[in-house]
């Protein structure tokens, strides 16, 4: 249930009249905010740091703060000030990451507790219903950190269960009452569970974690439905937080382009876009992931979708290697798919990255015959747009390719990108034919 309007009002109203008895004195033309509480953190940012402040950019870095009033513990919700002391932000103290605050609201009057956790998370769920039927699909986003608002907290849906991830040391400081709040805003949710095994939360200094954490064990693999055809997740085990589902949309790109093609679906994982590719009429798809245990799900993938097997194979391989191996063999392909795990963790890898991209998308051009298609993917948030399309047209320059673009996709709706906050677009790819 939403938080009322008037409740919020009043909430708002009390927040309000609080700071107002505190009294504020006038700095050079900006308010300088003086707290009542006499433990409120506050911390001050050097001359010009509150710049990307003022654009709602959600971040601080370590380096923007001049000074800190006070000693926050890890997660606590702390004050910004600009170098006037006049009020900027609110937000999550991180004691380790180089991102020292994560931004929970810019609005003065909003108070973080946890009926603000509640109306962010009741407020991000309530869009999603545009984005994905959970009646039909029974999976999508529901939660994407920044985005939402909700920085380190990522959610998303598997039938009735919810994974969660909680990436920072704020989101981990609220982790307890965002549990209680999810089970009271979705009653039909019978687990929750936790897929905080990511890297990220070592820069926190948080230890990773998994387990349940409200409600029943979620069953072993859990059945959903991506453009008509399905799915199974295993949300204990499975990438991310059980599957990829910031490519839905792309794989029906995939299905609307692959009939009667050849098809090679590169780095194939659980071989999403490989049974999108047969529902959309493919002549023949070859899966190469260098997982087996994730190959066979695939395999079981093409079952339960009543593929015919006899026109799709399954090898399990470096994709490097077998590309080679392909050009070496002159096998031919009308369709390729590159959909590669994240190159550049940061952005010293970003020129390491981009020789690999480049690598796998100059083979994926030899290998293409006359009016082929290449759908070809970055999922570093370090490599934007621009330099991924200049790593793909010199891949194509190397390998003697004329192509044009037909199209660039994204990542799927549900895992939205809010515009003061572009690392939130991470998710690239270039659908390129070759000359016939
Ligand atoms: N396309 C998939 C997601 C790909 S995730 C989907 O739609 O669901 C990246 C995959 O690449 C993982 O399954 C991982 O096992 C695989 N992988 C990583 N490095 C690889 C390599 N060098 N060769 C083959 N597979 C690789």
């Amino acid at each position: 249930m939403m938080e009322s309007d008037k409740s919020k009002r009043n909430r708002r109203r009390k927040a309000g009249a609080a700071r107002r008895e505190k009294g504020k004195r006038q700095g050079r033309g900006a308010e300088v905010f003086v707290p009542t509480d006499p433990t409120t953190v506050i911390a001050r940012l050097e001359a010009r740091a509150e710049t990307s402040l003022l654009r709602r950019h959600p971040w601080v870095f370590r380096s923007a703060i001049k000074e800190i009033q006070g000693h926050p513990e890890q997660g606590a919700t702390i004050e910004l000030v600009g170098p006037e002391g006049e009020w900027l932000a609110r937000g999550a103290w991180s004691a380790e990451s180089q991102i020292a605050v994560r931004v929970w609201t810019f609005d003065s009057d909003e108070v973080v507790d946890r009926e603000f956790f509640r109306s962010r998370l009741d407020a991000a769920i309530r869009v999603r219903s545009a984005y994905f039927d959970v009646d039909l699909e029974r999976a999508g986003r529901l939660v994407n950190a920044e985005s939402d608002g909700l920085p380190g907290v990522v959610i998303d849906r598997y039938a009735d269960c919810l994974v969660c991830q909680f990436l920072t040391a704020g989101a981990e400081a609220w982790r307890g009452p965002i549990v209680e709040e999810l089970q009271e805003l979705l009653p039909a949710i019978s687990s929750i569970y936790e897929r905080s095994d990511v890297d990220v939360r070592e820069k926190e200094g948080l230890p990773q974690r998994t387990g349940l954490l409200a409600g029943s064990e979620p069953p072993q693999t859990i059945q959903i439905v991506e453009n008509g055809y399905r799915l199974q997740v295993d949300v204990r085990n499975g990438h991310k937080t059980g599957f990829y589902l910031d490519q839905r949309g792309n794989r029906a790109a995939v299905a609307d382009l692959a009939s009667g093609r050849d098809v090679l679906n590169c780095f194939s994982y659980t071989g999403g876009f490989g049974v999108a590719a047969m529902r959309g009429g493919a002549a023949r798809v070859i899966n190469v992931d260098a997982s087996a245990p994730a190959l066979e799900l695939a395999r079981q993938h093409a079952q339960l979708n009543e593929l015919d097997m006899e026109r799709m194979e399954f090898v399990e391989a470096d994709v490097f290697k077998f590309l080679r191996g392909c050009r070496d063999a002159r096998r031919e392909f009308d369709l390729i798919i590159l959909d590669p795990p994240k190159f550049a963790a940061n952005r010293n890898q970003i020129d390491q990255a981009c020789r690999g991209y480049k690598d796998i998308n100059l083979l994926a051009f030899k290998l293409l015959r006359p009016g082929g298609l290449l759908v070809t993917y970055s999922c570093s948030g370090h490599i934007g747009r621009d330099l991924f399309q200049k790593v793909v047209a010199d891949a194509a320059l190397d390998a003697r390719r004329n192509a044009v673009i037909l199209e660039w996709l994204s990542q799927a709706d549900d895992h939205s990108c809010n515009l003061a906050f572009p690392e939130g677009f991470y998710l690239k790819g270039l659908v390129c034919r070759v000359d016939a």
